[in-house]
Order: C-alpha cells, then structure tokens, then sequence
C-alpha cells in the first residue's frame, strides 16, 4: 500500500478520434473502478437516429454488452439525468474540474464538455468523479457520458461508412461504457478501447480481457484458505502486487491473499505481526469491496482489524506501508492470527467421512473461558476454559448404539485422541481409534471435549491445537463422520 491524499477529482478522458487502424495486443486500465463491481447509468436520453433506432436503444445494447461478456454489470435505467449536473468549469491548465457531480450517472448530446471546449475530432467524452478509497487508491462514484452535438450520428452496425451517413453512435457508446467502468485506451490493438474509431463495433477479446482483470479483485492473485487460528507467511520477491489485485493503478507493494468463510454472523478479530514488517491488513467482502484497512492497530507495527461481519466470504490482505520508516522492509515473514467472539457455538461445517459415506450431520464448537458468556478460540495461560462440541446427528443414525470420537491435533501434525477417561493420548494412525464415549445416539449430542482446563497447570504457554469431533455406528464401526473446519484453540500469553 502506498500513501495518497483524499481528494474528489474528475478525469477526462474518452477522446476518440476518426483515423487509422493499427495493431498490437493488451489493454489497459487505469486500476480506477466502481466499487462492487456495478453502476447505475440513466439512458434516456431524448430522440432517434435517422434509421430511426432511438438513441436510448442503443445506449442499452452498448450497456448490454459489458455487462454479459465482463464481470462488471450496467444496471440500466430508462430516466433521463443531465450529465453535466454538477460539473464546474475547468481551470485554466488544470486537470480536473472544479465540480462535485450529482451523484447520477447521465447520458446526453451537447455541444460543448458541459461549457469546456472538445478537443478536435472528438466524438464524445466520458466524465469520471473519483474518490479516495481505504486502499490508498480511487474508487469511481460517478461517470457521465457527453455526446460531442456537433457530430453526424446515426447507428449501424458493420463497416465504418464515409461520414456523410453519419458516425455509428452504437459503437461510440460501447467505447465510452469502456471510460465508465474505468478502462483506459487501448494504443493500437484490435479493441472498441483503441483511441480511434474503426470497423469494429463489438467488443473484442481485449477489452473482455481488461474488464475481467479490473473487476474480478482478489482473485487475480493466488488465493490460500484461512480459518481461526494462527498462519505462518512471508511476503517475498514474485509474490502478487497491490497493482496486480487491483488490476491497475502504481502500487506495487507485495501482497498475501486468504479468503475465509463464516456460517453466521460473527464478530472476528484479524492480527498481523511482524519483526521487520510494517504490517497492513485489509478486509474485503466477496466482491471485492473494501470493508476496513488497518496499518499500526497492533502492538507497535503490527495491524489488526476487528469487525462483526455477516455469514459469506471475505478476503484478508497481508500487505505493507511503503515508506521506509520503521519496520519499513517490504519482504519479510509475518504471522496472521484469526480469532472470534461468539454468543452461540460456531459451525464447524464441510461434513465429511473417513471412508466417504454421506451425511447430514451438523457440528459446532467453542472454547469459553471460565465467567465468560461468549466463545472463542483464544484464551490466556492463566485462564481456567472449557471446549465444548455439538453433533447435530444425522436421523439415519439417531437411536442406533454407536461412539464419540475427540481428536486434538498438533502445530508439528501429531495427533492425539480422548479415551473414554477423558486422558488425550498420541495416535500414530496405526490400530483402533480410541472412542471418547459409546451411546446411543440422540439427535443432538453435546461433547465435553475439555472441560476445567488451565494451560499453566500444564506447563503450556503459547500453544495452538485443532480439535475435531466426530461419530460412528455401531453397525458400520470403521466409518466415522467428522467436519473439515478444526475447532481452534490458541493460548498466548
Ligand atoms: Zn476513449
């Protein structure tokens, strides 16, 4: 992440020219974009051409393109907004206007840039208003398109015909939704992007290409599962950039990219640490948004962010402030560390069986500190806490005489199982699994998985331990059904 001044601004771009083709290859975007991926455009906008298709028709099916062939969707509406609704008149020199927008995002013809003069053989302009954003970059909150009234329009598809006709509009539009969404000009390859217009009036394989990247957020760099508990990483030369994720823009600090998903709302708190690092975590929602940014929340450079998010996915970002204080290397190892707070028992879901049987069984669990009303999965050495789970049993298995397994697993991988005298003892994957508890199944099964327990009475300070719980039948003794999300335990001091 790199440091920038908030600032409302507006861009002009879109100057597109009547010339020659040429050729080349790769788009380009300006990592500018609508955050979530979406924007409302007004189209109607008053009038036909003299084919007598009317403008707003075509506007539609200009729109209709980015939104099937991209991930980027135009929610179109038939009203009409001035696109020149809160525009100030440029400075003399300067780049961006003096306006504010009006928040809408309209559509019109006019003979000048809403009182700027065009640029020669400029055909239309796409305004755009941005916004600083927790990323240290823009995100685009308005963009309006103005149709140079000057011009012989009509629509067609096909060849570029002599200009007594008239310019095709459709195409015109299809460029200018291209500014909208945030994509810059493409210099000479075969793209509606190019910066002339020609005899292409769809779009093409290069722009599909560059829309996909600006808006398709953290999953254009490797994305590695995460869940509560504690992960070793390490930012280094190759890893993906800032730049990379957002699919453009000028930072290109490194970045580590983990995705999680809750069942329920939860509120989560998110550590990063490191000794040479100058840590910065950000938290996204599936699509890519920003949710919150934090640099030193944390012990001296370390970040941490806490946030009650609904049930969904979300991404967390290891990254770091460039700027050459302290703690300012840009590649180095860190560690994440993922707890919660919860009033009920989390899920602990993604069902699954050691020899593949199906079921519909449902586990949850917790760790509680002792005079604690809330779980969690961190607790101090000091504090006394039980670990409790819970098995919604499949109705196939309710009634039949079968057996509760608690397994804990090691950092180092070891594992150890709960004998029926609640003793945990190491399993080398050889031989019986020893059983916590026979029974008959009832539909919900709660399991003491520890109960009363101090980590200092064990001579335990900073440990991490996975606890799964699972459930057999009698009947079928070699299955048992289990989850695939750990229920996590972290004591640290
Ligand atoms: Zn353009």
């Amino acid at each position: 992440m790199s440091k920038s001044l908030r600032r409302l601004a507006i861009g002009l771009s879109a100057v597109l020219l009547a010339g020659a083709s040429v050729t080349a290859f790769t788009f380009n975007i300006a990592g500018i974009k609508w955050p979530g991926g979406s924007a409302l455009l007004y189209i109607g906008m008053p009038g036909s051409s003299s084919s007598g298709t009317s403008w707003r028709d075509a506007l539609a099916r200009a729109a209709a393109q980015w939104t099937s062939q991209t991930p980027f969707e135009f929610i179109v509406n038939q009203g009409y907004r001035n696109p020149c609704s809160g525009y100030g008149a440029t400075p003399s020199g300067g780049q961006f206007n003096s306006g504010n927008g009006d928040g809408q995002n309209g559509i019109d013809f006019s003979a000048t840039v809403c009182g700027d003069a065009y640029g020669a053989n400029t055909l239309a302009v796409t305004l755009i208003y941005t916004e600083s954003n927790l990323l240290g970059g823009f995100d685009i909150v308005e963009s309006d398109i103005v149709f140079n009234a000057n011009t012989r329009f009509d629509i067609y598809d096909g060849p570029l015909v002599d200009q007594s006709r008239g310019i095709d509009f459709g195409r015109v539009a299809l460029h200018e939704m291209g500014h909208v969404i945030g994509m810059s000009h493409e210099q000479g390859s075969a793209s509606i992007m190019r910066s002339t217009i020609g005899n292409l009036f769809t779009l093409q394989p290069d722009d599909i290409e560059g829309a996909t990247t600006l808006y398709t957020g953290y999953a254009n760099c490797p994305v590695a599962a995460i869940d509560f508990g504690r992960v070793a990483g390490g930012l280094s030369e190759g890893d993906c950039s800032v730049k990379q994720l957002v699919g453009g823009g000028s930072d290109d600090s490194l970045v580590d990219t983990y995705e999680f998903t809750l069942a329920q709302p939860t509120s989560i708190t998110i550590g990063m640490s490191s000794a040479s690092l100058d840590s910065v975590l950000v938290l996204m929602d599936a699509n890519s948004r920003v949710l919150d940014v934090d640099d030193d929340g944390g012990v001296g450079c370390d970040a941490k962010i806490t946030k009650t998010l609904a049930a969904g996915t979300y991404a967390v970002l290891a990254n770091t402030f460039v700027d050459g204080s302290a703690c300012g290397d840009t590649v180095g190892s860190y560690q994440l560390t993922m707890s919660y707070q919860s009033n009920i028992l989390l899920e602990r879901g993604q069902e699954t069986s050691l020899l593949g049987s199906t079921s519909s069984a449902k586990f949850a669990g917790g760790v509680r500190a002792r005079n604690k009303l809330s779980y969690s999965n961190v607790v101090k050495p000091s504090e006394f806490f039980d670990i409790e789970g819970r098995i919604a049993i499949d109705p196939k298995h309710q009634g039949q005489a079968g057996f509760i397994v608690v397994a804990g697993i090691l950092a180092d991988g070891q594992i150890l199982l709960r004998n029926s005298a609640g003793e945990f003892n190491a399993y080398n994957g050889q031989g019986d699994i020893s059983k916590a508890k026979t029974l008959v199944l009832s539909a919900l099964e709660r399991v003491d998985i520890l109960r009363d327990t101090r980590a200092s009475d064990l001579g335990l300070n900073d440990i991490e331990v996975n606890f799964l719980i699972g459930y057999g039948v009698n009947s079928n003794p070699n299955e048992l059904y289990f989850h695939g999300a750990p229920i996590n335990l972290v004591v640290t001091p």
